[in-house]
């Protein structure tokens, strides 16, 4: 696919927003977003985040501060252009209804002047890639669609002009719960296709913690109380207000994002033959310890490749979690096993919407 490695950074420095009758929705916020991750913006109802969001694409004009994308200061480009190389994706999708899903993929692409044989060819990639046969789906309405395949719609549509950047407010709110799961495991999967500086809102620190590489936490008027990858703010919620909405189940969260401790397992019996039960080393501890409730086991082999690394017990999986904050690892995740979310190749999802 052309262009899918393009993706820009994006730095906030002290903006803010008033709006028009004095409400300030954001004080004054400095945050850099990496290009090629996703940053996720959480918070409770009122605090601000869509209002970041929205600065970042310029629907709403900040009252003061400065916005760089790419270093360059956005209030400096054209707003509609800049927009073009922004995909923004909302709750409702906001699908044109009197258009087929195939014309609202095109949208950005016709608007800067593509041939149609490069608009279809783009639409057909990108139908296919959020997992809808464009054969199939391509001259649908909207209307004709489950929620979920709407929102999959949104998103191919968004991407449809290869965006240096996607916004996405809330994305998956207005879906059940298990259609929600399952288009987060396709975002996550797509992302790792696509690899934009995606900057995500939400209400929820599952989805949060699930998503983010990195997750902002802001509280009312959108000041900052934390900015770290999910293992971090899981182990070491920086003050009450972040351990508060992190809740508390955070140690269960944590082992989902904590990758087995490598240079902490104990040494295996010697001949380290791989028996009994056996996880793999990229297995994060949420894993091991679901194997290890499966088997009735309290210990298991981990194992890297063909051989025996080293064995880990219940004992060392709740130490590993408990230890100091200094210890927790810097990164996510989301490359094990269970976080790897399926490859949905069928185009249809049976039960949606
Ligand atoms: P969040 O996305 O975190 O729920 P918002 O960014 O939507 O928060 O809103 C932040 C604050 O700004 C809220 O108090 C909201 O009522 C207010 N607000 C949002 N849009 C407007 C607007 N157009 N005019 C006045 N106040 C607004």
């Amino acid at each position: 696919m052309d262009g899918t490695r393009s993706a820009a950074p994006i730095s906030l420095e002290r903006v803010r927003k008033q709006y028009p009758d004095g409400t300030v929705a954001v004080e004054s916020l400095t945050l850099d977003i990496a290009a090629g991750e996703t940053t996720v913006l959480i918070g409770p109802s009122g605090c601000g985040k869509s209002t970041v969001l929205r600065m970042i694409n310029r629907l709403v004009e900040p009252s003061g501060g400065l916005i760089r994308l790419d270093g360059a200061d956005v209030s400096a480009v054209d707003a509609a252009k800049l927009r073009r190389s922004i995909g923004y994706v909302i709750q409702h999708v906001g699908l044109f209804p009197h258009q087929t899903v195939r014309t609202n993929v095109g949208t950005v692409p016709r608007l800067l002047g593509w041939s149609k044989t490069r608009v279809r060819e783009r639409t057909e990639e990108l139908l296919t890639l959020v997992g809808l046969d464009p054969d199939r789906f391509g001259s649908r309405y909207p209307h004709e669609l489950s929620g979920g395949q709407r929102q999959r719609v949104g998103v191919a549509r968004a991407l449809a002009a290869d965006p240096v950047v996607l916004l996405m407010d809330e994305p998956f709110s207005a879906v059940d719960p298990i259609v929600r799961g399952r288009l987060q495991d396709e975002f996550r999967r797509l992302q790792g296709t696509v690899r934009k500086t995606v900057v995500l809102v939400t209400h929820d620190i599952d989805e949060a913690v699930r998503l983010g590489d990195r997750i902002a936490v802001l509280s009312e008027h959108g000041h900052l109380q934390q900015f770290d990858p999910p293992a971090r703010l899981l182990a070491a919620p920086a003050n009450d207000f972040v351990r508060e909405f992190v809740g508390g189940e955070r140690g269960i969260k944590l082992l989902a994002v904590t990758p087995i401790p490598r240079d902490r397992l104990r040494p295996a019996a010697a001949g380290g033959s791989v028996a009994g039960v056996v996880v793999d080393a990229s297995a994060t501890l949420q894993d091991a310890l679901a194997v290890m409730l499966r088997e009735g086991t309290a210990v298991v082999a981990v194992r890297d490749g063909d051989e025996v690394v080293g064995t880990l017990t219940a004992e060392d999986v709740v130490a590993a979690v408990a230890a100091p904050a200094d210890a927790a690892p810097a990164e996510p995740v989301h490359d094990g096993p269970v976080h790897e979310g399926p490859v949905h190749k069928e185009p249809a999802h049976k039960g949606e919407g």
